[in-house]
């Protein structure tokens, strides 16, 4: 697709853990990309590298206000939309909830709009949330959830099942031709120190030798995907042709509880941090693996990292974080667009 590519993609939430590595395959695929985010969770120095690239701009800005004027100044014609803006990890969605709930439902109107208004196709990141507590295991589409709507996860569970609704009643009117992918707990470079998600808390933790911090007594399990096989199926899902019409799975089937991840990741460190046990946070699932035979299907798609290699790269990425850790907070970059896209603001 590199030669000719006439793809414009719009990403928000793109300076994101997952957003910035969907960035960078648009981009090796030569695609012109504009990246959206208001830097609440996402962070300038993931895209610090693009900063010279030409086909690459950024606009600092909330998807839950004024959205479509601000990019419709802009004059550009964009092509495919990704909406990948929410804060995703419990304690960050948690944070804020009614900025949360208002980020997945106004978020996605606004970005749905935006869609319509240039024919451009959609693809909103769902999420595996949407199941909840799941009593069917491992989790089919088919399968609708668990999810205790008073609950304090439910500003993020609730929000994306809104938002899924949205996105394919506007499919439904023949306003959007979109694709919704639900996606399961995905680790890799780039995560935030202080996500507050098992995987970068137990590596940084293992890193400094601190205590590694078990919620409960560790027997609930976890499926977990290395973001470069996410990107992959986020970028086939965008480009299946027709649509697939429902939500897609994606995610890695290879299920383990809290405590074997604890104990891979100690072992790769050679950490001689202790384990200390914490309450359970409310409503945490006890289970959750991916059914993934409709992502096969449709979209080909399987993922090939292994939670060995995976788990090693992202080790290797956080110790390395560790020796710079000044760039966590560097200011790389303003975060505010660089060309006239939003000048006329
Ligand atoms: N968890 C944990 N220690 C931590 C962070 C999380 O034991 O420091 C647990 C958490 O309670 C949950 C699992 O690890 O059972 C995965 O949590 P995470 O926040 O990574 O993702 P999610 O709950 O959204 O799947």
């Amino acid at each position: 697709m590199k030669n000719g590519n006439t793809r414009t993609a719009l990403v928000a939430g793109g300076a994101g853990f997952i957003g910035s590595h969907l960035i960078d395959a648009l981009l090796a695929e030569g695609a012109t990309v504009v990246c959206l985010d208001n830097y609440l969770t996402g962070r300038s120095c993931n895209l610090a590298h693009l900063e010279k690239e030409s086909r690459f701009d950024l606009i600092e800005a909330d998807v839950i206000e004024k959205l479509p004027s601000k990019v419709r100044l802009a004059r550009t014609k964009f092509t495919h939309v990704y909406n990948l803006a929410c804060a995703a990890s419990p304690p960050h969605y948690q944070a804020d909830p009614e900025h949360t709930m208002l980020t997945c439902v106004l978020g996605t109107r606004n970005l749905l709009r935006l869609a319509e208004d240039m024919q451009a196709r959609f693809l909103l990141t769902s999420t595996s949330e949407v199941y909840g507590d799941p009593e069917v295991h491992p989790q089919t589409e088919g399968y609708r959830g668990w999810v205790n709507c008073t609950g304090p996860r439910a500003c993020y569970d609730e929000g994306k099942r809104a938002a899924e609704s949205l996105t394919f009643d506007f499919a439904r009117m023949g306003r959007a031709d979109v694709r919704v992918a639900r996606i399961f707990n995905t680790y890799g470079p780039r995560m935030r120190p202080d996500d507050g998600r098992v995987v970068s808390n137990v590596i940084c933790q293992a890193l400094a030798g601190e205590d590694i911090t078990v919620y409960g007594d560790g027997s609930q399990t976890r499926s977990f995907c290395y973001a470069s096989d996410l990107v992959d199926g986020l970028m086939r899902l965008m480009d299946s042709d027709p649509s697939p019409g429902a939500p897609v799975n994606l995610g890695n089937p290879v299920e383990l509880t809290v405590n074997d991840l604890v104990e891979r990741v100690t072992a790769m460190t050679g950490s001689r941090s202790k384990v200390v046990n914490l309450p359970l946070p409310v409503d945490d699932p006890r289970r959750r693996r991916p059914d993934i035979a409709r992502a096969k299907a449709i979209l080909g798609w399987e993922p090939k990292v292994a939670l060995q290699e995976g788990l090693e790269a992202t080790v290797e990425w956080f110790s390395d974080e560790r020796h710079r850790a000044a760039t966590f907070t560097a200011p790389i970059g303003s975060g505010v667009a660089r060309s006239d896209l939003i000048a006329a603001e």
